[in-house]
C-alpha cells in the first residue's frame, strides 16, 4: 500500500511552514532572508541577524583582522549663502 499523507498531517505541515515563514526576517548584515535573531547593536539599535552573521558579530576577531569603521570621507562644503 502506498504511503498517503493524511489530511491532518498536511494541515500540521502547513502550520509549520506558516510559522517558519513568520520567523523569517531579512538579515541586517547580509540582507538575506533567513531565520534571524534579535541582536542589539551597541546597546542601542535592535537589528535582525542570521546565524552566520550573529556568530561573526559575536566573534569579530576570528578570520580577518578587525576593520575600522569606514566612514565615508565627505567634507562639508560650507558655502555662505549669497542671497
Ligand atoms: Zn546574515
Amino acid at each position: 500500500m502506498p504511503e498517503v499523507t493524511p489530511v491532518k498531517d498536511w494541515v500540521k505541515l502547513r502550520e509549520n511552514v506558516r510559522r517558519a515563514i513568520g520567523a523569517l526576517e531579512v538579515c541586517w548584515r547580509c540582507q538575506r532572508v533567513s531565520e534571524c535573531q534579535k541582536y542589539i547593536l551597541g546597546n542601542m539599535v535592535l537589528v535582525w541577524l542570521c546565524g552566520g552573521c550573529l556568530t561573526e558579530v559575536h566573534h569579530p576577531q576570528c578570520g580577518r583582522p578587525q576593520t575600522r569603521n569606514r566612514v565615508p570621507h565627505f567634507r562639508k562644503t560650507v558655502s555662505p549663502d549669497r542671497a
